[in-house]
């Protein structure tokens, strides 16, 4: 079994998907948010650090969130 590293909170976790089970809510919680986020203001955001601010959502995890599965797109918008 393989062992990972939750990003958000630092424990070790073997479950499936990107932060541990304790973590996956705040985490699915916060990916909505961005996402609602960016369709409603897309073309209008410049940077993390504006949605960041404006979401209360930290730069750490947008970052991260970015290399998730079906966000793809989502870099673009922030290069
Ligand atoms: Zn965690």
């Amino acid at each position: 079994m393989e062992v990972k590293r939750c990003s958000r909170c630092g424990a070790f976790y073997t479950n499936q998907g990107y932060v541990c089970s304790k973590c996956t809510t705040k985490d699915n919680f916060e990916l909505s948010q961005f996402k609602d986020f960016v369709e409603e203001n897309g073309v209008e955001i410049d940077s993390l650090s504006q949605v960041s601010h404006q979401t209360g959502i930290s730069e750490k995890n947008l970052t991260r969130f970015l290399d998730y599965e079906g966000l793809e797109g989502y870099k673009k918008l922030f290069k």
